[in-house]
């Protein structure tokens, strides 16, 4: 087979592929163009769906002439000189690809005016070629415009969605952009319509609520942490805030939106674990601003994900911050200020250089005491793997409970399910079920912790019958039900016989329970031993009081005051929240006696 050499045409072309897909990832590099510029302002105008015309607009520092001649080559980069710059990039750009592949494949135009100069320049091309350079009229800042894209690559344009798919996804990336970059003000237009138009502001919390919402950013919670290496703002959703869907899940690392990678996935859902339901999601919006050397973003075609050098300690961290907020006690949610807050100052990349002097030794947490994150130096992995427990205890542990008044009035029980109470100056209802099961929950986990599980012996023995591959699970984990206080032994084929199990699980149909976590593990066979430990645990609680059972008053007592020195009081094991409150100042305004 005869090799031939492409034409540099072609390879632009190829390599346009990689770069540019649809007409957002031209939207995309052409603001990042413009913030590297650094712009402060930057309006984006689109024409069918960024198919017809993309133009991008800026304020930023402008090119002179020979830097315009320069910018649509292929590797020409203001941004890089060579390799080890690659591991502090502190720029959005840095492979100095986009404008060449952008022009390879578009009727291409670029007016620029440098910073103090008198007047600009302006470049014109056609899939590349015809490139001509004029003088031209027009205010500092650069103005690039894309026409007819993919007109000479129809296998691209067949490729394309419809036009309001392509629109909507040229918004949703601007606005991950926007939600980025707080202190740039943003302009979009589709059809000399405007799609969105966002004030530049010092509050983060102001550009998440021009973007996503008044409704969704007032009930945000914000949590930040500070080290020399690592600043971490975070805004998240509350116990009673969750969502059905991940649409509000953003990443922003110094200033770059980027994918969740898997790790930090785990840990933002391990976080929320016990306080929102199995089936509802968190909205977060991590702002990380960190040393670059400290990750590398040139691992995906379109600088979508950033690998951190460091994972392990970002995670214990993210992990630590949210879940002390979400199951520190105040009851309700505190709620957060809007206004601009002097102290906070907002880091674009280019302040990074002076990051590592500006940050005090240690974190500090601004707005929770009671969040309290560990320097990275004293963090050690190991700690997570000593013990297969280590995870569920470690966790537990880390939040002190708070004391409430002693004088827990129980009022009685409502509707078979519900009991009443009075606290302080707060009207508790409780659902007894979802209440009873933490209490058990946490007395489960401590009693096994401080190994001092309390037992029951059957004076006869259970036996019962199971399926073939539920008896292969059950004899692959019949030594951590043991562990776990449920003694379990094989009794012939398939057949197995109960003789003990905790105390704490009262009188309960102990078969019906091992079956239901048998096909839990089923269902989830690459759980890992933690994980099978905690389902066995969660599901041996769920065979507390049932809903509709009546308690004796005394009982109720006892377990509401239990529940109240739990760890997590208001949540069930299982995420559903354990109480409703009225406060009397509440009561007190909704019969006017305010
Ligand atoms: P990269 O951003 O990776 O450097 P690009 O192909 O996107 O590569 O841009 C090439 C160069 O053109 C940039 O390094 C920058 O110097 C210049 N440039 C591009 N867009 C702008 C702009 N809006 N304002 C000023 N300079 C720009
Ligand atoms: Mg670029």
């Amino acid at each position: 087979m005869p090799i031939n050499i492409l034409s540099q045409e072609t390879i632009n072309k190829i390599a346009a592929g990689e770069v540019v897909e649809r007409p957002l990832n031209v939207v995309k590099e052409l603001v990042e163009n413009s913030l590297d510029a650094f712009a402060s302002s930057v309006t984006v105008e689109i024409e069918k769906a960024g198919k017809n015309l993309i133009r991008v607009s800026d304020n930023g520092c402008g090119m002179d002439k020979k830097d315009l001649e320069l910018s649509i080559l292929r590797h020409a980069t203001s941004k890089i000189e060579n390799f080890e710059d690659l591991s502090h990039i502190h720029t959005m750009g840095f492979r100095g690809e986009a404008l060449s592949s952008i022009a390879a494949v578009s009727n291409f135009d670029v007016k620029t005016r440098k910073k103090g100069e008198s007047s600009g320049w302006k470049l014109s091309s056609n899939g590349g070629k015809n490139v001509s350079v004029v003088p031209c009229s027009g205010s500092e800042g650069t103005i690039t415009e894309v026409r007819d894209l993919f007109f000479n690559v129809p296998a691209r344009q067949k490729f394309l969605k419809s036009d309001s798919t392509e629109r909507s996804r040229i918004i949703s990336s601007f606005e991950e952009i926007a939600l980025a970059n707080p202190e740039i003000s943003f302009k979009m237009f589709s059809e000399n319509k405007t799609v969105f138009s966002a004030s530049k502001t010092n509050n983060k919390l102001e550009r998440i609520s021009d973007i996503l919402g008044k409704d969704f950013a007032k009930n945000l919670k914000r949590a930040e942490v500070e080290h020399p290496k690592v600043a971490l703002d975070i805004y998240f959703t509350g116990r009673d805030n969750s969502l059905a869907n991940k649409k509000y899940q953003y990443l922003f690392v110094n200033s770059r939106p980027v994918n969740y990678p898997k790790w930090l996935t785990h840990c933002v859902y391990q976080a929320y674990r016990e306080s929102i339901p199995h089936d509802m999601h968190p909205g977060i919006l991590i702002y990380i601003t960190i040393d670059p050397s400290e990750i590398d973003v040139n691992i995906h075609p379109t600088k979508k994900e950033v690998k951190f050098a460091d994972e392990q300690s970002m995670y214990d961290i993210v992990y630590k911050i949210i879940k002390n907020t979400l199951v520190s006690h105040s009851y309700p949610e505190i709620k957060i200020n809007i206004e601009p807050k002097e102290d906070v100052a907002l880091k674009t990349p280019y302040t990074l250089n002076n990051f590592t002097h500006q940050h005090k030794e240690n974190y500090s947490l601004r707005k929770d005491d009671n969040v309290v994150a560990e320097p990275i130096s004293k963090y050690n992995p190991k700690n997570y793997s000593i013990d297969k427990y280590a995870n569920v205890f470690a966790r537990q542990q880390e939040f002190s409970p708070e004391s409430f008044d002693e004088n827990i009035k129980v009022l009685g029980q409502t509707f078979g399910t519900y009991i009443v109470v009075e606290n302080k100056d707060n009207l508790y209802i409780f659902d007894q079920h979802a209440a009873a099961e933490r209490v058990r929950y946490e007395a489960y986990l401590s009693q096994i912790k401080t190994q001092s599980l309390k037992m029951q012996q059957l004076l006869i023995p259970e036996t019962f019958d199971i399926s073939p591959s539920g008896a292969a699970v059950l004899k692959a984990n019949i030594a951590l039900f043991n562990e776990l206080g449920i003694i379990i032994e094989e009794f012939g084929h398939n057949s197995f016989r109960i003789t003990a199990y905790p105390a704490l699980l009262g009188t309960v149909a102990i078969e019906q329970i091992i079956k239901t976590i048998v096909s839990d593990i089923e269902d989830d066979k690459n759980a890992e031993m933690k994980e099978k430990t905690d389902k066995i645990i969660r599901c041996a609680c769920r065979s507390s009081i049932k809903a509709g059972d009546s308690v004796s008053f005394i009982e109720t007592k006892k377990m509401i005051s239990d529940l109240f020195k739990c760890n997590h009081p208001f949540t069930c094991p299982h995420g559903r929240p354990t109480a409703y409150r009225i406060s009397l100042n509440e009561l007190e305004k909704f019969f006017k006696r305010k």
